[in-house]
């Protein structure tokens, strides 16, 4: 495999970043995971305005976008994919063993595997930790991601694919690397960007391609909901048949089967929407 950093391609062995690196030490880097079929990214206009968008938050100097969509290309050029998960990560550097940042400037790394497609149904859990969406990082896409972590180990100790997280006042949120949708009342609701969830480019297309409203919700509207579904860059629309232990029977529901059916046909004719 070949690896994009800091200016070009490398062989896996020999693609180096310092064990002092800033995004190594203490997580002061940002991500995007961008899906690529058939030699073609998706969506990469807006993953690159939210990687900037992530770099302003943490204070990082903003990307340079045409030195990532190069290193995007020859990635996938050098590394053939069927179905790719793309990983554009951008660091604070190198740096002395302190908190500061050093003054190299930041390291950027690209690099896609091969993955497969998601099953069309699955089930989540709830957790018990919170999203801050007061958080000084609310709404960035960083790498220090350990609470997802623990919280997907969760729960896959309960035979599920992904945790559902409230906020501090109790509101519904978003999974550790996903948006959810609830259907209440045959009405299509996500939570606002101020539950703290990330801005995800699928919940974007979504509420977009759909009319969805963004609704501030209760994390205990999962137990009543008709219809739950997460979305995100490797799931797209994904139906959710259970919700901790709750079997949602004729899954997917009528609301959730056509934004399956309408975000196919969207992503299927427009690569960059
Ligand atoms: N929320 C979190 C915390 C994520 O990490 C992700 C994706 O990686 C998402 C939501 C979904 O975002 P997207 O649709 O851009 O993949």
């Amino acid at each position: 495999m070949q690896i994009w950093v800091n200016g070009g391609l490398r062989d896996t062995d020999a693609a180096q970043v310092s064990v002092l690196d800033h995004g190594m030490t203490v997580g002061d880097g940002i991500f995007e995971t961008v899906k690529a079929e058939k030699g073609t990214t998706f969506a990469l206009t807006r993953h690159l305005a939210r990687l900037t968008r992530s770099a302003r938050g943490l204070g990082l100097p903003d990307p340079d976008l045409d030195e990532v969509r190069r290193a995007c290309a020859a990635v996938l050029d050098a590394n053939p994919v069927a179905l790719g998960r793309m990983r554009i990560t951008y660091t604070g550097g190198l740096s002395p063993l302190g908190s500061e940042r050093g003054d190299t400037g930041p390291t950027l790394v690209v690099a896609v595997g091969e993955t497969s497609r998601r099953p069309d149904t699955t089930a989540v859990v709830t957790v018990p930790w919170t999203r801050n969406e007061r958080s000084a990082v609310a709404g960035l896409k960083t790498t220090s991601y350990a609470e997802n972590v623990v919280a997907l180990a969760r729960a896959h100790q309960h035979g599920a694919t992904e945790a559902l997280f409230g906020n501090t006042v109790g509101a519904l949120c978003e999974g550790t690397g996903s948006n959810v949708f609830v259907v209440v009342d045959g009405q299509l609701h996500t939570p606002p960007l101020a539950s703290g969830c990330l801005a995800g480019i699928t919940r974007e297309l979504v509420v977009e391609w759909t009319g969805a409203q963004e609704t501030e919700l209760p994390l205990d509207v999962l137990a009543s909901a008709d219809e739950v579904f997460l979305t995100s860059t490797l799931r797209d629309v994904q139906a959710v048949h259970r919700v901790d232990g709750r079997e949602l029977t004729g899954t997917p529901g009528p609301v959730t089967a056509k934004a399956m059916r309408v975000f196919d046909e969207r992503a299927a004719s427009d690569l960059d929407p």
